[in-house]
């Protein structure tokens, strides 16, 4: 379970990213975190990673209070949450196959676990067939899967997703929904930012809505609620 309890950001330059908010996201949620821009939805995921530290409340993932977390813990942390990005951000000199597997090389895995765990993933995402491909040979949907198959190899229990379908055509983003649908049914808690209305209105998840820094709408089965 997240919680974030009275969580405020100011920057060092004095802005306000986060003003006092509230909630919590159970195990195995579906959430949408929608805003205009500089809402303050990238720094809440930066909160969510420890990226960022908050100037005031409490972030607590898991029981673990992350405020505060002592250095050695961090890793801990990250490996229990798997992050997505729009640009995909992958190792353009490292096949498919490497990519994922030194995202289990950083948190110590063995050569036994790496040789069982990454071809899994790699089928989970239907990239198999790709696995000695480098990036530069895929389209940015199979990109974008490849970043999925290394966010998902150390079975985080948290998915984090930062605007992942952004720079990806209407078709492909929708395919990268479906297996985050999938990924998501065998228990994986997703939290998403978007701006991709069409996406938000047809998946008819939950909805956090953030504006200056606060929450202002928190629904169920929400809609985006912006004109794009
Ligand atoms: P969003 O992701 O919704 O676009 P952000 O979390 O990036 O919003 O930004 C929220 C507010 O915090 C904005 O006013 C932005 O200018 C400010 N901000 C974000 N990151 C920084 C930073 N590193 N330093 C100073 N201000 C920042």
């Amino acid at each position: 379970m997240i919680i974030f309890s009275n969580v405020s950001k100011v920057y060092e330059n004095g802005s306000t990213a986060l003003n006092n908010i509230s909630f919590f996201i159970e195990r195995g949620e579906f959430v949408f975190v929608v805003g205009p821009s500089g809402a303050g939805k990238s720094t809440l995921i930066k909160l969510l990673m420890h990226e960022e530290t908050a100037t005031a409340g409490e972030v607590i993932i898991d029981g673990v209070t992350v405020n505060n977390l002592k250095q050695d813990q961090i890793p801990y942390l990250r490996r229990n949450m798997g992050v997505v990005f729009q640009d995909f951000r992958l190792l353009p000199k490292k096949t498919v196959y490497e990519n994922v597997s030194f995202a289990m090389e950083i948190v110590g895995a063995t050569r036994r676990e790496i040789r069982r765990q990454v071809p899994t993933v790699l089928s989970l995402v239907g990239l198999s067939h790709k696995a000695k491909s480098y990036p530069s040979q895929l389209s940015g949907g199979e990109q974008q899967r490849v970043a999925l198959a290394r966010a998902l190899v150390n079975n985080p229990s948290f998915l984090i997703a930062d605007e992942p379908t952004g720079n990806l055509n209407p078709k492909t983003a929708q395919e990268i929904m479906e297996l985050l649908n999938d990924i998501n049914k065998r228990g994986t808690t997703i939290i998403m930012a978007t701006h991709a209305k069409e996406i938000v209105d047809q998946m008819k998840k939950r909805v956090i809505a953030i504006e200056d820094g606060e929450i202002v709408r928190d629904e169920a089965r929400g809609v985006y609620g912006y004109e794009n």
